[in-house]
């Protein structure tokens, strides 16, 4: 297993996380989301597929109780999950697998591939996270005072990453984001260095 061809990223929404990946689909081809399931309620601008698969509670329990993921996890009282299929065949077709999910799940995903990447993605303060998740108007107050305090709580934990991006300058950011998923081809693994060892005699 390719584990160290995964890419966790996790951060506040609202922090850029999915700009981030949209672009860098742009730039690096052998890329694959892994397309969470969830149980939240499609936005609008979502489809259905693509940004996640959105199930019923009942189908997702059903896939808790099928061990069909590979990590799933509570957030803002929806379900989100990861199925395990997909991202085993992603990995066997040699891409590097992107997630972004929570701090839940990059524990237990770094538990289960401890040679993957985690990046945290977040905002230089939480008024400029405010003021974003205000401004692109997809929740109510409530929503957002959730979030806000999710984001602060996640916060406690950006020292269990490998890599931290402030997303103040989004050109920057996708510069740091980009470089972080090139160096991968260069890291070091025990069969690479095996099988380049047998070749250069
Ligand atoms: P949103 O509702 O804004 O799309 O996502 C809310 C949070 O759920 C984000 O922090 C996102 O990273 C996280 N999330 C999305 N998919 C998954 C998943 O499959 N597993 C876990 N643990 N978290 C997820």
């Amino acid at each position: 297993m390719q584990n160290q061809d995964i890419i966790i990223i996790s951060g506040p929404s609202g922090a850029g996380k999915s700009s981030l990946c949209k672009e860098a689909f742009k730039y690096i081809n052998n890329l694959y989301f892994s397309i969470s399931s969830t149980t939240r309620k499609i936005r609008d601008g979502e489809i259905d597929g693509v940004h996640y698969n959105f199930i019923s509670e009942d189908a997702f329990l059903e896939g808790i109780k099928n061990n069909d993921f590979l990590e799933w996890a509570e957030v803002h009282n929806n379900y989100y999950g990861t199925s395990k299929s997909q991202v085993i065949k992603a990995l066997a077709n040699n891409k590097i697998v992107l997630f972004d999910i929570d701090i839940q799940g990059q524990r237990a995903v770094k538990k289960q591939y401890p040679h993957s990447t985690s990046i945290f993605i977040t905002t230089p303060n939480k008024n400029v996270l405010e003021s974003r998740l205000k401004a692109r108007d997809l929740d109510s107050i409530e929503v957002i005072e959730s979030r806000l305090k999710h984001a602060y709580n996640e916060m406690q934990s950006i020292e269990s990453f490998d890599y931290l991006i402030i997303n103040d300058d989004f050109d920057s950011s996708l510069d740091a984001f980009l470089s972080i998923i090139k160096s991968l081809q260069f890291k070091n693994n025990k069969l690479k260095s095996k099988k380049i060892y047998q070749n250069w005699r």
